[in-house]
């Protein structure tokens, strides 16, 4: 639930080709409350993966299969790609992020996570598509996971994250924060481009906020800037 409230995810696995990997990748996404899930023209048996899929069988049946990665990805805001091949020299489609890096930045946010055929991975076409590479730090000898396992490493860094962001904030401060953070800055807009404070302004306040208290607290400050601008106290 709570990583529903962070950011909505969608794990696209791009021609996997074994059944049981996408079985383990549906219950992780199950695990850790993902409920969109993207199958990419696979060229193993989906409904196979049915038996390792154990309880997250819901996201597996509820999956979607597409014939081409941009069926999966056109109407999301962000989209990170995954290798374990980063970071050479000269390669600028390689520059990588980590996965803790991501998640300041999926706030809010429809992100899709991109993981690659097992034997190939993804294609440089398929990167070059995507904002962002996420690579997951190894042993530098072999730094090659198994695809169930980067996904299982992504989504539980994604939602750690997730838990120590909003985890003592309750719903109702949540919505009253976006209620005045909203109306602050539609009042004090002027041009389109303004429109960017909203984001940038609740990103770093919820990033910030430790507890109820303290979004009490803020809210109550919007609150007060928000009637003292419209002259009502
Ligand atoms: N039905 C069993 C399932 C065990 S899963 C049970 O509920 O105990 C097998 C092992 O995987 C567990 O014993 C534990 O070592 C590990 N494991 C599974 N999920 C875990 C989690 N969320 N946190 C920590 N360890 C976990
Ligand atoms: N020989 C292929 C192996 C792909 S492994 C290659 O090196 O590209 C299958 C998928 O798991 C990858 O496409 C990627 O999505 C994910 N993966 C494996 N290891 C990873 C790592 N260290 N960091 C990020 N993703 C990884």
């Amino acid at each position: 639930m709570l990583l529903s409230v962070f950011a909505v995810i969608r794990v696209i696995l791009v021609q996997p080709e074994g059944e049981y990997n996408v079985g383990f990748v549906a219950r992780l996404c199950k695990n850790f409350g993902v409920k969109e899930l993207y199958i990419v023209n696979p060229v193993c048996d989906v409904t196979k993966g049915r038996e390792f899929a154990v309880r997250g069988i819901d996201v597996l049946n509820e999956s979607r299969v597409v014939q081409t990665l941009d069926e999966a990805i056109t109407d999301l805001d962000l989209k990170i790609a995954t290798s374990s091949i980063a970071d050479i020299p000269g390669d600028f489609l390689r520059k990588s992020v980590k996965p803790w890096e991501i998640t300041k930045l999926i706030l809010n946010k429809r992100v899709g996570l991109i993981f690659g055929r097992e034997s190939v991975g993804l294609t440089r076409e398929e990167i070059s598509k995507c904002d962002l590479l996420l690579h997951i730090p190894t042993n530098t000898e072999y730094p090659v996971l198994n695809l169930s396992h980067a996904v299982g490493i992504v989504l539980y860094e994604i939602n750690r994250n997730a838990i120590q962001n909003s985890a003592k904030i309750s719903d109702e401060a949540l919505r009253l924060l976006d209620k005045y953070i909203r109306e602050v800055v539609d009042t004090i807009k002027k041009n389109p481009q303004d429109e960017r404070i909203y984001y940038s302004l609740k990103r770093t306040i919820l990033r910030g906020i430790g507890d109820e208290e303290d979004a009490r607290t803020i809210i109550r400050f919007l609150r007060k800037i928000y009637l003292r601008i419209n002259g009502d106290i």
